[in-house]
């Protein structure tokens, strides 16, 4: 950890333009540590452009919990004069090259790459990895980055690095929360950041369209093998009106039930593409099944995308859930 961020400043050196992107669909830590880098970049003298292929989602458009969040861009090559002109580009909260969608242009192929990620199916795309699946989020990264490089911690930059890390841990509820992490939430706090604003502004919201659509798909879920699951097919989504936006809230609802092991939610896209969603109760493990999916993510929660029709992929995923747990319970049963 300590030679990659000495890596990363070597790198860093000279380089004035940089980029940073985050997942497709992005969540509070992808958003919260990409912001929160650009401010400490910026109070580095460095020129940084933020960009995320769908922009930032509605609830974080706030400047009480994502502040610079206007500046973020879609398409990070327009205007032209911008395309070759990025030194460095540094990719946040990704397991793969390919979660950046199309933000990340081929015509960035010759610029060097920085990796910082918590997932822990994390391809080491990057020249440079700082790549630890022990932390709470990338946000906690990059707040590891500023402390050991001696970067001070502005208040805009402690409000996007706290929304990151309460967004991934559902407010220190899940994940890895250490007594070191609240010492950081402690030291974001002091720094100006509110953890009340991405609690009340954030985690314990959501539009009336999502909880109608939570409405229709609790209504269809169905337990098999101690898991639980949905599935929101494009018929559903119209019914309420719901837009395409990230929304996790209703896997980590679910999940909570006491027959359940693992939840899940198939939600099939307007592109015909289906979107996995799954949680893990404690004890459990869906990283590796998304893996082998050719998706991602943590142990208790992680996700793939299928291209295939939504009842058929349904079936794979729960034939690759159901192996998956059978062989965990039998590894937990010997001695
Ligand atoms: P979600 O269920 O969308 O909240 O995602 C849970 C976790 O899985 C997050 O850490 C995501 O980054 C990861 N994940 C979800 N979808 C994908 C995907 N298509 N590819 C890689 N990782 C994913
Ligand atoms: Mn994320
Ligand atoms: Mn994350």
């Amino acid at each position: 950890m300590s030679t990659a961020i000495d890596a990363f400043d070597s790198l860093l050196a000279g380089r004035q333009r940089i980029l940073l992107l985050s997942h497709v669909n992005p969540d509070g830590d992808a958003i919260g540590s990409q912001l929160g880098l650009k401010w400490l970049l910026e109070a580095q003298g460095r020129q940084v452009i933020a960009a995320n292929q769908d922009g930032v989602p509605v609830l974080l458009r706030a400047d009480q919990v994502a502040p610079g969040w206007q500046e973020m861009v879609h398409n990070p090559m327009k205007p032209k004069r911008r395309g070759n002109g990025y030194d460095l580009v540094i990719a946040l909260d990704c397991s793969d090259l390919p979660r950046l969608g199309k933000a990340y242009s081929p015509a960035l192929a010759a610029t060097p790459l920085v990796n910082i990620d918590h997932h822990i199916t994390n391809l080491h795309f990057g020249a440079v990895n700082i790549v630890d699946p022990a932390a709470s989020s990338t946000a906690e990264l990059v707040w590891r980055l500023a402390d050991a490089l001696g970067w001070p911690i502005g208040p805009q930059a402690a409000q996007c690095l706290l929304t990151g890390i309460v967004t991934d841990t559902r407010s220190f509820r899940v994940g890895h929360v250490t007594p070191g992490l609240l010492g950081v939430a402690q030291q974001l706090m002091e720094a100006g950041a509110s953890l009340a604003a991405v609690n009340e502004l954030v985690l314990e919201r959501r539009d009336v369209d999502t909880i109608c659509l939570w409405g229709h798909a609790l209504a269809e879920l169905r337990l098999e093998e101690r898991i639980i699951w949905t599935a929101i097919p494009q018929t559903m989504r119209a019914r309420c009106n719901s837009v395409e936006q990230s929304d996790s809230g209703l896997a980590n609802f679910m999940v909570g039930a006491v027959e359940a092991d693992v939840a899940l939610i198939l939600t099939e896209r307007a592109d015909g593409l289906v979107d996995v969603g799954m949680r893990a109760a404690p004890g459990f493990n869906v990283a590796q099944v998304a893996l082998a999916l050719g998706g991602g993510g943590h142990p208790r929660a992680a996700g793939c995308t299928l291209a295939l029709p939504l009842e058929a992929a349904s079936q794979q995923v729960l034939a690759a859930l159901k192996a998956a747990l059978a062989q965990q319970r039998h590894a937990e049963q010997r001695p």
